[in-house]
């Protein structure tokens, strides 16, 4: 399990950098794990592409699209 914790650090720390070169994340919502419309899942792929999205993809381009 040591190594798998460690994978997770770097994983994580990995992100973090990559959220911070993306600029300007301080105090960013943090994602999450259900639509808030909804209520679906959210995928994790979603989730660490749009860093604070609140919504599915569906609910979001309904919103997009009015
Ligand atoms: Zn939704």
């Amino acid at each position: 399990m040591d190594q798998f914790d460690r994978a997770q650090e770097l994983d994580a720390r990995f992100r973090q950098q990559a959220l911070l070169q993306h600029g300007g994340t301080r105090g960013a919502t943090v994602s999450r794990l259900t639509c808030i419309d909804c209520e679906e899942p959210i995928p994790a792929a979603r989730r660490e592409a749009v860093p604070g999205c609140q919504r599915c993809i569906q609910c979001e381009e309904e919103i997009e699209r009015r």
